[in-house]
């Protein structure tokens, strides 16, 4: 007990030592800092400083002193007015990254999404009348061509694109899926759940690894609205394995009169197989083998922003369009501008060159390994470069893999060297992120687009020095 109070007594006179709320509001530096904002905003973050100095006394610690206070004050200012949502360089060669924002966009998407938000635009009103149109046309036929579907309809993303199609057409009634496909995606995008909200009963068909024609056909009833096929996106069944092939599908779908709806994911309109990748499932394709709607993202392979691609058959598409969720997942005018540009890229025939995704995809081993031998020079000592493989991801072409030359930094035995090396690339002005592999940090310049060399030198030089002054 009189260690209690002992102890009680000190904190006390830790908590007599911090400043007031005026005294710090009131100093020159702080009313300095702070004469641009309101002052409430400042009158807060002064106050929620003082609250964690009393938190950390109650834990045993002394008071800080008045000026580490204002220090961190204002470090708290400027924390605050930074954005926190910034852009980084994703050395990790991993070229869809959905935590790093899966595809960055051409300058042609980007300056297609300034224009129509800096001012107002035709979004939903057509010129040629003057009457209210659709903010649809926009892409519906660029995406109709490319795809050689019939109709189009976009939504805010693929999630949203697949919920719409199973709630539009098959709400208290039966879908069909290949049990091999009741997959998770990531993120929490799981066949079974997004099939329960739609409010569509999911029967699953056939074992894990194997589906037949049969097992389709044998679960078929007067209640069944759809056949749908979901692209096992970021995993592998290898071995003894079996799934049913879409054109046996749709046979299948037009022996019952059901439509066959095919969840590609990652709409991809060229052939993977001439970079050395797996298959990927191609959007066209789909379309030509019979599938009623496909479903895939505007941000995978496909390059653009996030959207949610539906194309298919005109009526189907039409009762989508219809459905009133049509509007609670609809698009914005800024991402719809920029998926018409990356679109009109694959229509001019010019993807693998001016898609950032694709102009990855397609990189030259012997270019990527001058660039790495660049990096590693800027970095010195430590780096050297290595073989490697960079991944596609984004939940597209599993255990698919690209040759690249990596720079790796540091080694088993020596650890900190990557530790130290990745926070101090993580604390970059424009902060770049590789990974680390059994104590090596490896840097992709795979996934880094060549305009972006100049900074990531710039920040190498700026650690390189900073290490030879300490
Ligand atoms: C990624 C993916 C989705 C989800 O797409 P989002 O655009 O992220 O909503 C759905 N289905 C498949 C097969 C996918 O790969």
């Amino acid at each position: 007990m009189p260690q209690i109070l002992c102890k009680m007594g000190a904190m006390e006179s830790e908590f007599r030592r911090l400043p007031g709320v005026d005294k710090l509001l009131a100093d020159e530096r702080i009313s300095k800092a702070g004469r641009k904002y309101p002052r409430e905003r400042l009158v807060s973050v002064v106050r929620e400083q003082l609250e964690r100095e009393r938190k950390s006394i109650i834990a045993g610690k002394k008071a800080s002193s008045y000026d580490a206070i204002v220090n961190s004050v204002l470090s708290q200012l400027d924390a605050m007015t930074a954005f926190s949502l910034r852009p980084l360089i994703n050395a990790t060669g991993v070229i869809l990254h959905t935590n790093l924002g899966r595809a960055p966009l051409s300058p042609e998407a980007i300056s297609a999404m300034e224009s129509v938000s800096r001012g107002y635009s035709n979004l939903e009103f057509d010129l040629e009348s003057g009457a209210r149109g659709s903010r649809q046309v926009h892409v519906e036929s660029l995406l109709c061509q490319l795809a050689g579907a019939e109709a189009a309809l976009v939504v805010n993303n693929n999630a949203a694109a697949v919920l719409l199609g199973l709630t539009a057409l098959a709400r208290r009634k039966e879908v069909i899926v290949s049990r091999g496909q009741a997959v998770e995606i990531g993120g929490g995008f799981r066949i079974p759940d997004v099939m329960r909200q739609s409010g569509a009963k999911l029967v699953e068909v056939g074992t894990t690894n194997i589906t037949r024609v049969s097992d389709y056909e044998q679960a078929i009833t007067p209640r069944t609205a759809a056949l749908l096929r979901v692209h096992s996106s970021n995993f592998k069944v290898i071995g003894f394995t079996g799934e049913v092939r879409l054109e046996e599908l749709v046979t299948v779908g037009k022996k019952h009169h059901l439509p066959v709806l095919d969840d590609v994911g990652s709409g991809c309109f060229l052939d993977t197989a001439q970079f050395g990748l797996a298959p990927e499932p191609v959007v066209q394709k789909s379309i030509a083998e019979g599938a009623s709607l496909v479903f895939f993202s505007g941000d995978k392979l496909m390059g653009g922003p996030q959207a949610g691609l539906i194309v298919g058959e005109k009526e189907l598409v039409d009762r989508l369009r219809k459905h009133p969720l049509a509007r609670a997942v609809r698009i914005d005018k800024i991402r719809l501008a920029g998926l018409a540009a990356t679109l009109m890229h694959y229509w001019k025939g010019e993807a693998l060159t001016k898609i950032p995704v694709w102009r990855m995809i397609s990189a030259r081993l012997a270019d990527i390994e001058k660039r790495a031998t660049a990096w590693a020079k800027a970095i010195g000592g430590e780096a050297r470069v290595i073989d490697g493989e960079s991944m596609v991801g984004g939940g597209s072409l599993p255990g698919g893999t690209l040759p690249t030359k990596l720079i790796a930094i540091g080694s088993k035995e020596n650890p900190a060297v990557a530790k130290r090396i990745t926070r101090q690339l993580r604390q970059c002005e424009v902060p770049i992120v590789g990974r680390i592999n059994d104590d090596v940090l490896l840097l992709d310049p795979r996934s880094v687009l060549p305009e972006e060399d100049e900074t990531v030198l710039r920040a190498f030089k700026k650690i390189v020095s900073g290490l030879k002054s300490d």
